[in-house]
């Protein structure tokens, strides 16, 4: 087992909305984070899964400019600039550059709004899910943000066509889990003491959906959703502790802030 390898969760992009846009059939204002995880690896470095939603956000009326007329309200986000990835990472002593690895779920807005502050990293993202962000169905549109990736060409990618073992050594493996979007991915942690855990990102907005079965307004498709679902619960069935970035109680649980998992 590697010794060394840690993580924390901060919240990079509060969002405040009626619970039937994360799970179908429910109702009612809910206040829900979007974790990113910020993971140092005892011989890769740092890592991100995940970025949030990009700095300029934060200012309403920059945020008109950015995401477009009106989409700062209809999601009732509440970002502040301090919240934003680049400030989450100032805040425990790092640099952007200090990042050599950005792994992404997915790439809705939420998840990949801080890609320009790491134009000198490797980003891993499933090769189905960034060409989606490219040419999203006209369902989808509204959850991939043009841009927040489309000075991002000569980034370097590493585009996965499945699971992997990302630094071959049993640390953290990506798995495979589409639904909510085409080429959602997760992400699993084998810490010495807290043991595996499963960032299962937006394979589900929220526990009580997974545990359900239920599936959600945004999702690309029911169909790798539910199947998703099942994964999920072989992985947690084999001793697994499973999060998810947007459920309140998962982010208050999971070590986040400065206070690391390991
Ligand atoms: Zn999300």
């Amino acid at each position: 087992m590697t010794k060394g390898l840690r993580v924390t969760a901060v919240n990079c992009g509060p969002l405040t909305l009626d619970k039937g846009v994360l799970m179908t059939g429910t109702s009612g204002t809910i206040t829900i984070p979007t974790a990113a995880y910020i993971i140092e690896h005892p011989r890769h470095g740092l890592m991100l899964f995940d970025t949030g939603i990009n700095y300029r956000v934060a200012d309403p009326e920059d945020a008109e400019v950015y995401w477009g007329p009106g989409v700062r309200d209809a999601f009732g986000c509440s970002l502040t600039r301090d919240l934003a990835i680049d400030q989450q990472l100032d805040k425990l002593g790092y640099k952007p550059t200090d990042v050599k690895t950005v792994v992404l779920s997915h790439m809705h807005f939420d998840h990949a709004g801080g890609m320009c502050h790491f134009p000198h990293a490797t980003f891993v993202v499933q090769k189905t899910e960034l060409r989606y962000a490219w040419w999203p169905d006209a369902f989808s549109k509204a959850v991939y943000m043009y841009n927040d990736y489309k000075d991002t060409r000569d980034y370097r990618f590493v585009q996965l066509d499945g699971d992997i073992d990302l630094f071959d050594d049993g640390s953290v493996r990506l798995v495979t889990t589409p639904g909510h979007s085409p080429g959602h991915q997760s992400m699993i942690l084998r810490l010495e003491n807290r043991g595996t855990v499963c960032l299962g990102a937006d394979s589900a907005h929220l526990q009580e959906a997974y545990r359900t079965l239920t599936c959600m307004p945004f999702d690309w498709s029911i169909e790798a959703e539910t199947a998703t679902y099942h994964r999920l619960r072989q992985l947690e069935l084999a001793g697994m502790e499973l999060v998810f970035s947007h459920d309140p109680e998962d982010f208050l649980k999971f070590p986040h802030d400065g206070d690391w998992a390991d």
